[in-house]
């Protein structure tokens, strides 16, 4: 790590248990204080996809390179159309994709063309093949045709030098293609965030040893591999640590050696705070926030060491729900692109909707369409913060709003869908 992560730690240490922050603010707290990488790396074109360009692509030349024909048929001049009935046109040659005609073409001429051939150089306009007589090596057309049909011009997708995609571009299948369509086999992409991540509690067990009475296993270290993956950072699992304040510490000082962020589980809630706040008070900055939201209400966030430090709630909903609206656009501000903000549609619930409120609370749900093409959203049973399945039975979260008291089935909410389709 070459320098922090983050800038100011922005405080609401006054505000825990007397107000609370919205999620706007409390997310507008978070972008604020991070600083986004600078050290980038070189790596071959295939291995970049999901990684975020460092450098803009700007196209070394012209695409397309030639003017060429958009479909097959005859390249003629539009000098030689008829003004009226037919005009005869003597077929010189044929241009295909890959094999170009070399001559030109003279007043009376046509050439027979392939969609992706070059036009030959002083013909500017495309006759379907459907649209002519064809007798031997002459042909008939007629004059309802216009200078420039079915013709892709030189230039057209992207003009010499211009920016194809910025920096901050996160690669899609879609740009791969672009790139190598410029005959780039390398680009500049912004380095990985190296995140490390562990989950405090004694109840807390990993997968292979026996579960006591009142043991459970940790699902949050999955949930946050799985989600840090796909976001594509380097995510470093630090396993289950101690309710101890010795064991605390020494993870949160090997983390903060090895990583640019810690995200940690558990041990912010009220009764665990003070004790988790002791810790942090030795090793960093660190500020313990409200955040007006269900689920997801305690959130912790500062700096341990150089790394920046999301303290996010035990309960596995809490530590997705806050993963994805504060923790992800947070880490995309550090890897260099700007946060995606979900996609929110509006939909109709099936049922009737409640909820207490001063919170905006994000229920789980799922999305689907009648037989007129209406969307409508379902909640997904239990809403409990610890009810893991309403996830994974979810396409979406239903996001209702600071002041929604009840909403009678039929009424419009908006959704955040999970899943895009690129
Ligand atoms: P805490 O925020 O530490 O008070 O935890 C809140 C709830 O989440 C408790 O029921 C914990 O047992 C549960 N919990 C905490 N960490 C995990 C974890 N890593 N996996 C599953 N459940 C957890
Ligand atoms: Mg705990």
């Amino acid at each position: 790590m070459t320098e922090s992560t983050i800038t100011t730690i922005p405080s609401c240490e006054d505000d825990y248990d007397l107000h609370s922050l919205s999620c706007e603010e409390a997310l507008a707290r978070l972008l604020a204080a991070v600083v986004p990488l600078a050290d980038a790396e070189r790596l071959a074109l295939r291995a970049a996809l999901g990684r975020i360009l460092a450098a803009p692509i700007s196209a070394p030349f012209a695409v397309p390179a030639h003017t060429n024909s958009a479909m097959d048929g005859y390249a003629v001049n539009a000098r030689d159309l008829p003004t009226e009935g037919l005009r005869e046109l003597q077929v010189v040659g044929s241009s295909f994709a890959g094999k170009p005609f070399s001559g030109e073409i003279n007043a009376g001429e046509a050439v027979r063309i392939m969609t992706g051939a070059v036009m030959p150089e002083t013909a500017d306009l495309v006759i379907l093949q459907e649209q002519v007589l064809v007798e031997g090596d002459r042909i008939s057309i007629d004059g309802r045709h216009k200078r420039g049909q079915h013709v892709r011009a030189a230039g057209e997708d992207i003009p010499l030098g211009a920016t194809v995609l910025p920096a901050g571009r996160r690669l899609t299948p879609s740009d791969l293609g672009l790139i190598a369509s410029l005959g780039f086999g390398e680009v500049t992409v912004v380095r990985r965030p190296r995140v490390a991540f562990f989950s405090t509690g004694d109840e807390l067990r990993s997968i292979g040893e026996p579960l006591g009475r009142g043991d459970i296993y940790d699902s949050n270290r999955y949930t946050l591999y799985g989600m840090l993956t796909r976001l594509g950072v380097d995510a470093i699992d630090l396993g289950v640590v101690r309710d101890d304040p010795d064991a605390l510490s020494a993870a949160f000082e090997s983390a903060a050696a090895m990583a640019d962020v810690i995200i940690t589980s558990g041990g912010v809630s009220v009764g665990e705070a003070d004790y988790t706040k002791d810790v942090l008070a030795r090793l960093g900055e660190v500020r313990f926030w409200k955040v007006a939201m269900k689920p997801g209400r305690p959130l912790a966030f500062g700096r341990v060491g150089k790394a920046a430090f999301f303290g996010l709630p035990g309960n596995p909903v809490s530590v997705m729900v806050t993963f994805y609206q504060f923790v992800q656009p947070a880490l995309e501000k550090l890897m260099g692109t700007t946060p995606r903000l979900p996609w929110t549609l509006s939909a109709k619930t099936t049922t009737t909707l409640k909820k207490r409120p001063g919170r905006v609370e994000f229920q789980r749900g799922c999305l689907s369409r009648d037989a007129q093409g209406q969307l409508l959203v379902t909640a997904t049973g239990d809403q409990g913060s610890g009810i893991l399945s309403s996830m994974s039975s979810a396409n979406c979260f239903i996001v209702l709003g600071m002041e929604v008291a009840k909403l009678e089935a039929g009424s419009d909410v908006q959704v955040q869908l999970f899943e895009l389709l690129m």
